[in-house]
């Protein structure tokens, strides 16, 4: 495809790095920079005359002859850049504001600013990377986990491309035998062929479960687990959220949360990823013991897919400890018993409502339990599952859906097949399936939905 517009955009995302990256893609882009950058002496550096993937050293000047910044630029020449277009980059100094003051200038050169993600949806438009590629670029600029942006750059690498190709590559070749025996039954003969797509139709299914059953573990890893803190008052909570946001010094984010004034925190532990939730509830009530209440525990366990709930060891259990525990048995969970540094009376007793759900000592206070607690969700939560080579995870909604409605397509073809149905139906549910997973890597999508996956898109990318 091609564009006739140059675009450019600030590249870089850190507000406050020393270096920031300019990108510019676009017919107009060698000519367009060429125009602001020149020698110290004023001289124009003509950057249409320069080899592809070669860097200059120059300077930005403004329209008033004025220099803004000292500056690299890196020359790709089409076909040989991220967006197969001819790109330069502007590596210049620090701060927002030059930047800014550099993509003036270009505006006045036939250059306009790039919308979100429309350098990679350039770059997948014009057949650079597929659609889970493209995809998994935003997901690598918003991976909160190590495990996260490894399944980013797996996808990046093509994996889940590959791994579809091939599933769809057994489909069509029975489509195509399907269709070629019903067209020339005389030379073809479709006699104990049906056996065959059937076999193919189950191991089809079978991987096609096998993704989506690791859809649930991608998610895991992309958005981290929901995790709701509970126990009655003073047994340790907000002891204990201090106690793991301290160990993990790495608090991603605080978030406002979107509903009322819940506070959201993320503590990685391991390689997982927790979001806590209404941590400060836990804060906010800690001196007010009478606030917090079963009510509070109990939105907190709807809300959440996993449910750390603390008792006080060293105190006999108390009915408002029983109905926590009752309300957090439906999730899963681990049972802390904090304050084990003191008598403990809760230690080797029978905990009520504790089916599947760890128990563990801890103390808060001197962070006793921690790393057991660390090894126990890693192991949890990531088991030996991930294959950190191979495994493939998708990880998004619409790449689910896509595998659901493949599954459906299968499931259907072999009930069709059961039914001792003609075959020229069979091919009706191959193609089905064939253009459900064509939808993962973008094959058959539609020109909206495109639109939408790259507008989620990060500028500059
Ligand atoms: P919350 O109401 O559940 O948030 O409980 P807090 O975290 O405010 O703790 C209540 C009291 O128990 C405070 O005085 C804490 O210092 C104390 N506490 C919390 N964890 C431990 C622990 O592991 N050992 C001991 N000895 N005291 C603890």
């Amino acid at each position: 495809m091609n564009y006739k517009d140059t675009i450019a955009a600030i590249a870089s995302s850190s507000k406050n790095g020393s270096i920031s990256v300019i990108r510019v893609s676009g017919p107009q882009a060698l000519f367009g920079v060429s125009q602001i950058f020149r020698k110290k002496n004023g001289e124009i550096i003509d950057l249409t005359a320069k080899e592809s993937h070669t860097i200059h050293y120059g300077y930005i000047f403004d329209g008033k002859e004025e220099i803004i910044d000292q500056v690299i630029v890196l020359v790709m020449k089409a076909p040989r850049s991220y967006t197969t277009e001819d790109v330069v980059e502007i590596q210049c100094h620090g701060g927002s504001l030059i930047c800014q003051l550099i993509l003036e200038e270009l505006l006045h050169h036939e250059i306009r600013i790039a919308e979100p993600g429309e350098f990679t949806k350039r770059a997948f438009l014009n057949g650079r990377i597929d659609l889970s590629q493209a995809e998994s670029v935003m997901d690598l600029i918003q991976a909160d986990s190590q495990l996260a942006l490894h399944n980013s750059l797996n996808q990046l690498r093509g994996n889940v491309r590959e791994k579809i190709e091939e599933l769809r590559q057994v489909i069509l070749t029975d489509i195509a035998f399907v269709e070629a025996a019903l067209d020339d039954p005389e030379h073809l003969s479709l006699d104990g062929y049906v056996d065959q797509i059937q076999n193919h139709g189950q191991e089809l299914l079978e991987k096609i479960n096998h993704l989506i059953h690791n859809f649930e573990n991608g998610k895991i890893i992309k958005e981290g687990i929901q995790t709701a803190i509970v126990g009655k008052p003073n047994v340790g909570k907000s002891s204990f959220l201090n106690c793991i946001l301290r160990e993990d010094r790495a608090i991603v984010t605080d978030i406002a949360g979107t509903t009322r004034d819940t506070l959201e925190e993320e503590v990685r532990i391991g390689s997982t990823l927790l979001r806590l939730i209404d941590t400060a509830g836990i804060r906010s009530t800690a001196d007010q013991i009478e606030q917090i209440g079963i009510e509070k525990a109990k939105e907190s366990i709807e809300k959440s897919d996993f449910v750390i709930c603390i008792l006080d060891s060293s105190k006999d259990l108390e009915k408002e400890d029983l109905e926590v525990l009752e309300e957090a048995s439906q999730k899963p969970g681990v049972i802390l018993l904090n304050k084990i540094d003191l008598d403990s009376r809760l230690e080797g007793q029978e905990i009520p409502f504790s089916q599947g759900k760890k128990i563990m000592s801890f103390s808060a206070l001197e962070g006793h339990g921690l790393s057991e607690l660390e090894d126990y969700l890693n192991q949890l939560f990531i088991q030996d599952k991930i294959d950190y080579n191979d495994e493939i995870y998708i990880t998004n909604m619409r790449q689910k859906e896509a595998l659901y409605s493949a599954r459906d397509s299968l499931l259907q073809l072999l009930e069709t097949i059961q039914a001792g149905m003609p075959e020229d139906l069979f091919t009706i549910d191959m193609q089905n399936a064939y253009e459900s997973l064509g939808l993962i890597i973008g094959q058959t999508i539609e020109d909206d939905i495109v639109d939408k996956i790259f507008k989620d898109f990060c500028m500059g990318k």
